[in-house]
């Protein structure tokens, strides 16, 4: 057994001798360090290399102190990250500072880690987790003023809306790890408002630009998670796809919301960057301006705080892939302008004592900003398709098409840290069946 000493993951000033972490460009700096599953295992990404935990454990690479807490190594054996979700904070927190203890640049374990790390380009990061139960947010103001303008001129957004953090119940057994193809869905679409409806492959097919975040330590039924607390309840985040059929979600939304128009697929990221990993990330928030109305106590949040997270979305056609043409950005915004933040959305869910659990999927919303070019969906990009968008091979695109491959990437950058990456949320769309 080593004893370890106590690093602080998140200094700015520590470099790593593993390959690719001290890319200024790269996603997984020493500070990031975000857990995934890896050969059915729990795994630990930093630059251009993987560590599988569980062999890391039985190597004798942690302390006494930690590799002797319960749990610990079932854990890190598992298939999902759930086990590692349930730990003890305070033994999530010390597996990270060893875990940067280990990579540090100068560590004498250098020779004991780097014949069990593995080259990310040939590990196949997997489903991060078991996901029990999957919601999904509309926190944007820019987003639901959008979407709510379209179809409601005169009223955009919904009398509650300033009140209530508005979500529906999704899918968790359709959600997908990054790179998983989408099967373009089937549905029930209208050639006018009152129908009659026909049955077939949408032609309206979107996605939407989110952040998501599992939960960590949950409630029990009945109980509430204070809002002051709620961001400690957060295990970490991800980047969400949430595919969306636009032509069948406008004839099914109506009384109940969204249904077979999302649950097809969701796409999520397959590292989890850790709540500990974003703080430095942390800005004020929300923004409420003087004409909004005061938000309710249980919903108030002292220390309300947004993370920026820069998010970028690009489209690339087959032909641009065959051709070796770069994707096209079509959207860029940050999560900071969201108007309900992480730690409102899972207050309020648990309010009416809705049990959460480690592992349950939160997810924003698309993310969007106040310019068209921080536009988290093609509905809103293309304002319902009246103003297409041209990709790098000059075709137009209104909404997706068969072999459309849609990348989100998402990434924190400040002044005098190294960036912080989530690495990419890809899917190609493939033909009805
Ligand atoms: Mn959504």
């Amino acid at each position: 057994m080593t004893t370890n000493p106590t690093i602080d993951p998140n200094d700015p000033a520590l470099r790593s001798w593993v390959p690719g972490a001290n890319d200024p460009a790269g996603d997984f700096p020493i500070q990031n360090l975000p857990y995934g599953i890896v050969e059915g295992a729990v795994a630990v990404r930093i630059g251009e290399r993987v560590l599988p935990l569980g062999e890391a454990l039985r190597a004798g690479l942690f302390s006494e102190e930690l590799a002797s807490e319960e749990f610990l190594a079932e854990s890190l054996d598992a298939p999902f990250l759930n086990l590692v979700a349930e730990l003890p904070r305070s033994v999530r927190a010390l597996l990270r500072s060893e875990l940067a203890g280990l990579f540090a640049e100068g560590s004498s374990a250098r020779a004991r880690v780097e014949p069990l790390l593995r080259d990310a380009a040939d590990a196949v990061a997997e489903l991060p987790f078991a996901i029990g139960d999957y919601t999904d947010f509309y926190a944007s103001l820019h987003h639901a003023t959008n979407v709510g303008s379209m179809f409601r001129p005169t009223n955009p957004l919904l009398p509650n809306w300033k009140h209530v953090p508005i979500g529906y119940h999704g899918r968790a057994s359709s959600i997908v790890v990054s790179g998983t193809p989408v099967v373009r869905p089937c549905g029930q679409t209208v050639a006018s408002d009152d129908g009659p409806p026909s049955f077939g492959p949408s032609k309206l097919l979107d996605y939407e630009l989110e952040v998501g975040f599992f939960v960590g330590e949950g409630n029990e039924l009945g109980s509430r998670i204070d809002v002051r607390e709620a961001w400690r309840h957060i295990f970490g985040f991800c980047l969400v796809n949430d595919w969306s059929a636009r032509d069948v979600q406008k004839w099914e939304y109506q009384p109940l919301g969204p249904f077979l128009a999302k649950n097809f697929a969701t796409t999520v990221s397959a590292w989890v960057v850790t709540a500990e990993a974003l703080e430095p990330f942390l800005v004020a928030g929300p923004m409420r301006g003087p004409d909004d109305p005061q938000t309710l106590p249980y919903l108030a949040d002292p220390d309300g705080r947004n993370v920026d997270i820069t998010l970028e979305v690009f489209i690339s056609s087959a032909r641009m892939r065959a051709e070796g043409i770069a994707p096209t950005l079509i959207s860029r915004g940050s999560f900071k302008d969201m108007f309900w933040t992480p730690a409102q959305m899972l207050a309020h869910h648990a309010s009416n004592g809705c049990n959460m659990a480690a592992g349950d999927l939160l997810a924003s919303g698309t993310v969007s900003g106040p310019e068209k070019e921080s536009r988290g969906c093609l509905l809103e990009r293309t304002w319902r398709g009246t103003e297409p968008l041209t990709l790098g091979d000059g075709a137009e695109r209104r909404f997706l098409q068969d072999g459309d491959e849609v990348l989100i990437k998402g990434f924190c950058e400040r002044e005098g840290r190294p960036r912080i990456g989530f690495g990419s949320c890809s899917g190609v769309v493939l033909p009805a069946r």
